[in-house]
């Protein structure tokens, strides 16, 4: 069975997937991107999916991922 996998993941306003090009502040880095901006950040594990609610702040969204991956290994 493959090792699952925690990863912090951009999301737009919609909940989609970001994995555009973006600056500092958030906003897409090319003008003619279809990007709208990131404005959240997910935990996602390879085994659960989304891990709670997303995160406004990737500083918020890091010791979540660990936290997640610390009760993995805590179940095994
Ligand atoms: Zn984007
Ligand atoms: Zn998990």
């Amino acid at each position: 069975m493959a090792r699952n996998t925690v990863r912090v993941e951009p999301r737009h306003a919609d909940n989609s997937p970001c994995h555009h090009a973006v600056k500092p502040s958030g906003r897409p880095r090319d003008p003619q991107s279809p990007c709208t901006g990131r404005t959240a950040y997910a935990v996602v594990c390879s085994e659960h999916g989304d891990v709670g609610a997303p995160h406004h702040l990737r500083v918020l969204a890091d010791p979540a991922a660990t936290a997640h991956r610390q009760e993995h290994r805590a179940t095994r």
